[in-house]
């Protein structure tokens, strides 16, 4: 047909399953297994619900001003947006416009080839040592704009905030992007060096340390010419993107720094104690600092242990890729359900041992 030679082709993004069926102990796509903060619950039991009738702010002001405060930044020197997809979407498109390679590491959150390619934009990958932490030289190249995960996903390896800045001061003519959905695990941010480096943006997320990824909050933190250059393209895309509940809620997530401390602490808490557990039944790991395990076993292949946990209704995450196919990525859950993931694993390879 004449009409599909002017489609944009594109090969979209894999998303880990979102299975309905009940008793499914879901521990792949390294959401929260807490609730929000109760303050969301009350923003929302005490919405008013016909407010909705109106546009919604296009700024998500209350939303921005209640992360200003937090994180003592001025509210033009953030951008909030439907998720970080959204938000990461949105700069491929506004910051990655040259000729260039843009670069990024070969094995990282697998959105980024598909923003780039849905976006037209040349890319190079720049391959993880033996470790799979990033070669910083490999970043002192020409390039049209960079774009590295920390901790890296989904690897849970996080980069020295010290070698970040290295690559980010040697790249003045491009944009980098810290993607930092995993930061509040036990990183440690760049945001404190956006007044030092023009050049410099971060992405944070509501999705994992803050339960709320039903909700779809991102935000973008850099100078104000960046988010300026960021809101006029999503002005000219969408205006309304966040909705009236998103904005408020994630304001009221925000408030309530008491609750998003317990909760991160309990995570934190619950992969340290799996990772010895695991350890015990032949897994290694990498010294992951965000919600998730990435592990592998000394003798069994990682396919047929996510197969045998599949069965046993636990779902993890693995990818058939060169690199990374002898691993899983676990999300941590709450300490009970760690408790049957070890459980399970512990008979299975026993009975698979004894065969
Ligand atoms: N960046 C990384 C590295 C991620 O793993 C994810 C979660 N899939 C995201 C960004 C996007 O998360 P969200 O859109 O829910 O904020």
């Amino acid at each position: 047909m004449k009409w599909e030679e002017n489609v944009r082709k594109t090969e979209p993004y894999v998303a880990g399953e979102q299975p309905k069926e009940e008793g499914i102990i879901k521990l792949n796509t390294n959401e929260c297994p807490y609730p929000p903060s109760p303050k969301v619950r009350e923003t929302l039991e005490n919405l008013d619900y016909e407010a909705l009738r109106l546009y919604p702010d296009m700024n998500g002001e209350k939303l921005v001003n209640a992360l200003a405060e937090y994180y003592h930044i001025r509210p033009g020197q953030i951008f909030a947006g439907v998720g970080s997809d959204d938000v990461l979407a949105m700069s491929f498109m506004t910051f990655f416009n040259g000729q260039t390679p843009i670069l990024f590491p070969d094995i990282t959150y697998s959105f980024y080839d598909v923003w780039a390619d849905v976006f037209r934009i040349p890319y190079k990958t720049c391959p993880l040592d033996g470790d799979f932490r990033i070669k910083k030289e490999d970043y002192f190249i020409p390039n049209g704009g960079i774009v590295i995960p920390n901790p890296n996903a989904p690897t849970g390896i996080l980069e020295d905030v010290g070698v970040l800045e290295e690559i980010v001061a040697a790249n003045p003519d491009s944009v980098v992007i810290i993607d930092e959905a995993y930061v509040d695990f036990g990183g440690k941010s760049m945001l404190p060096l956006i007044d030092r480096y023009e050049n410099l943006m971060v992405v944070q997320t509501f999705s994992k340390s803050r339960a709320m990824a039903g909700m779809r909050i991102g935000f973008a933190m850099a100078n104000e010419k960046i988010i300026g250059y960021l809101k006029d393209v999503k002005f000219s895309f969408n205006s309304y993107t966040l909705d009236m509940p998103s904005i408020l809620t994630g304001a009221a997530a925000v408030s309530d720094d008491a609750y998003f401390k317990e909760t991160v602490g309990k995570i934190i808490r619950t992969r340290e104690r799996a990772k010895g557990e695991l350890a015990k039944l032949g897994f290694t790991f990498t010294d992951s600092k965000s919600n998730f395990l990435f592990a592998s076993h000394k003798k069994v292949p990682a396919k047929e242990i996510f197969l045998a946990l599949k069965a046993g209704n636990i779902f993890v995450r693995h990818w058939d890729r060169p690199g990374i196919n002898n691993y899983l990525r676990i999300t941590v859950g709450t300490d009970e359900q760690m408790n049957v993931l070890i459980g399970f694993l512990k008979k299975y390879l026993k009975e698979r041992e004894d065969d």
